[in-house]
């Protein structure tokens, strides 16, 4: 048997429609949707999402603005551009890629962006909104996984949900989406004993290591829905996920191929919060 594919460029194609569609609408009441797009250094993965996140935000009708910044920049200078982008009425989400190089302090520009407009979810007051069940954005990449399981009309409420990786980014908020979701939830990372027990109990398993190919069909449970996040780029420039798709789709009953899995959904959910955000601020002006 082989698992149901979910198809995460179909989906983002069609949400980039509807939200296409809604900027259309709202530029007519003067809304028009802004994202500030930031990338410190020459990271060549960095500058493939960069690139992929303004053409998103030109099919739907966003207006980006890049700021490309040199590797060197001080911490400071960062910190002012920020504030400057959180005083710009054009633009409302902003955009910081990361990784950003060792000199900077990741934590304290995040901290820096205007809740507001913080549309990748990442500041720590839209942390705790989503901890204690108010969230403003939902973080992209864990958001992007929820709508892909729940378009499949897949069940989450009781099922064993296990997620392999704890980060800020995709582990730990992925945690608390499926939580909201009523199902029953483990994250493992790597001090975890008996990983492959673990896995193994998962009826819902998402990926999160950046390790290429690290879950094996033998480690799953048969019927298990398999989300990998994972994006490994091997010396041969082909990428791959953190799962052998290969062995796993014989035992899974859905999952997530890489790439056109989560990466998609990752960046249509990018554009939705921008969109929300726009909406929210003109709100709030009145
Ligand atoms: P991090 O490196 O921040 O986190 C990796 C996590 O995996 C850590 O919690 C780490 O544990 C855990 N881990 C590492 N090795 C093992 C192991 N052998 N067994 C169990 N757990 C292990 O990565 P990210 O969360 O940022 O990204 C993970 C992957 O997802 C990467 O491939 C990245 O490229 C991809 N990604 C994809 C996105 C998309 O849009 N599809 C978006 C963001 C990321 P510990 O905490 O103990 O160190």
């Amino acid at each position: 048997m082989s698992a149901r594919v979910l198809n995460g460029k179909e989906l983002a194609t069609k949400i980039k429609g509807e939200l296409k569609q809604t900027v259309e609408e709202i530029k007519k009441k003067g809304i028009y949707p802004g994202l500030a797009v930031v990338i410190v250094g020459n990271d060549p993965a960095s500058r493939v999402y960069v690139n992929s996140k303004k053409k998103a935000c030109e099919e739907i009708g966003i207006e980006s603005f890049e700021y490309a910044l040199d590797e060197n920049v001080s911490e400071e200078d960062l910190i002012k551009l920020i504030k400057k982008l959180n005083n710009d009425d054009r633009v409302n989400g902003i955009l910081v890629q990361l990784p950003l190089p060792k000199h900077i302090n990741e934590e304290k520009i995040i901290l820096a962006i205007d809740s507001s407009k913080d549309v990748d979810g990442f500041h720590p007051e839209n942390v705790g909104r989503l901890m204690t069940g108010n969230p403003q954005f939902l973080p992209c990449t864990p958001a992007g996984v929820m709508e892909l399981i729940k378009e499949s009309g897949i069940e989450i409420a009781g099922k064993e949900c296990v997620i392999v990786g704890r980060s800020n980014i995709v582990g730990k908020p992925q945690s608390m989406l499926l939580l909201a979701e009523h199902g029953t939830v483990t994250i493992c990372h790597s001090r975890t004993k008996n990983l492959e027990e673990v896995v193994k109990r998962a009826d819902i398993l998402v990926v999160a290591v950046g390790k290429p190919e690290m879950i094996k069909g033998n480690s799953i449970k048969p019927g298990a829905v398999v989300i990998d996040v994972g994006i490994n780029r091997l010396e041969d420039k082909k990428i791959v996920g953190d799962v052998e798709y290969e062995s796993c789709s014989k035992v899974a009953s859905a999952i997530t191929p890489v790439p056109g899995g989560v990466g998609p959904m990752t960046i249509a959910m990018l554009m939705k919060n921008t969109v929300k955000a726009a909406i929210a601020q003109a709100e709030r002006k009145g």
